[in-house]
């Protein structure tokens, strides 16, 4: 079992020191051929993925879905933050770190729970810097809940797309600004793959809900759901970094947002937005992606998502108060193959390409 790594700012010194242990050095050749990426670049090893437990006994999963660490999102981060395209978002530093969690001391009342270091918060941007004009905004967040690891293998996937050389990747990038925030709960997924002993929860119902221990600071403030104090302010750090990153880095308005979850049966899309149902970007989404179930009407399958319960990502980013995005979404993919979540991140992306060059056609 590996050491936790321990938070560090991305550096190029720290990617060549990954490169001398054998790392493939994918990030020069890229740059180095006409900004043109091959899909290899984004491989990176994550063999030392371990602890996938906890969701595989929540879920009832027969394919257990692989987990995405803390280290996982650090090295995906370091990787595409080498590409022209890519760079930190307003609020981030160089390293395209928004801040740290305060990280947890270890706690007498749970011993096998494990100590928490203080864990970077990533911000970071993709848009083609060449490209003048208004662009679309869209949002991406994963993490909220921490063992649903297959929000950020969609990510991921949605990621590698637009920010390689295919043609619509490139079309997205000169016409989007994609803001991602790739790990919104990061002492959550510490915890998650680090292995929290969800049994010795004080609070009888927690059993193996991740949900309910799913991050020290609200667990010990009495909250029991990263996903349900997104409007608050002053109270949770991991919140206050987050809500406040997404409000400066866009101008305090975006059109689109992802928030990933999952995994789920069956695989499902949905909104707080009736237009964001059945406007052109779902429409896309149904035709790419045709075996996800999009909630609501007719079969009504989760249809009370927009009416509450209050305080998920999703319903602050389309308040008044919060984001004012125009189209938020949840995202809850099957429990899938790593393969397959890729795919479908992939998918939503190139929804958005759809909508896009049709408004072009027009
Ligand atoms: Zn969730």
């Amino acid at each position: 079992m590996s050491q936790p790594m321990q938070a560090r700012p991305i550096t190029r010194a720290f990617i060549c020191g990954v490169l001398a242990s054998g790392f493939v050095c994918a990030s020069m050749l890229a740059l180095a051929a006409d900004e043109a990426v091959d899909e290899s670049y984004f491989d990176y090893p994550y063999e030392e993925v371990y602890d996938y437990y906890i969701i595989e006994a929540w879920r009832g999963l027969d394919e257990p879905v692989p987990a995405y660490t803390p280290e996982m999102v650090a090295r995906h981060t370091e990787l595409v933050a080498e590409l022209p395209w890519v760079s930190p978002s307003p609020s981030a530093t160089e390293g395209l770190v928004l801040g740290y969690t305060p990280g947890w001391p270890q706690d007498a009342d749970w011993p096998n729970d494990p100590e928490i270091p203080a864990q970077p918060i990533y911000g970071y941007q993709i848009t083609d810097p060449d490209t003048d004009g208004p662009k679309v905004k869209m949002v991406l967040a994963s993490g909220s809940h921490a063992t649903e690891f297959t929000g950020n293998w969609v990510l991921e996937g949605l990621v590698n797309f637009v920010a390689g050389s295919e043609p619509e990747a490139v079309f997205l990038r000169e016409n989007v600004i994609f803001y991602v925030y790739p790990d919104v709960n990061p002492e959550g997924r510490y915890q998650a793959v680090h292995r929290i002993d969800l049994e010795a929860a004080p609070d009888p119902n927690a059993g193996t809900n991740m949900r309910k221990r799913g991050n020290p600071e609200l667990y010990a403030a009495g909250e029991q759901d990263h996903n349900r104090v997104w409007p608050t302010t002053g109270q949770f750090t991991t919140i206050d970094t987050i809500t406040a990153a997404m409000e400066q880095d866009t101008g305090g308005h975006a059109d689109y947002l992802w928030d990933m979850h999952g995994p789920q049966e069956p695989a499902n899309w949905r909104s707080p937005s009736d237009e964001a149902r059945v406007n052109a970007y779902a429409e896309a989404l149904l035709e790419r992606e045709p075996d996800v179930l999009r909630c609501g009407p007719p079969g009504d399958f989760k249809v009370n998502v927009a009416s509450g319960p209050p305080g998920k990502l999703s319903l602050w980013a389309k308040s008044e108060e919060g984001l004012q995005v125009s189209y938020p979404y949840v995202y809850e993919p099957g429990g899938w193959t790593r393969e397959r979540l890729l795919e479908s991140g992939r998918n939503l992306a190139l929804a958005l390409y759809d909508v896009l060059t049709a408004e072009t056609d027009e």
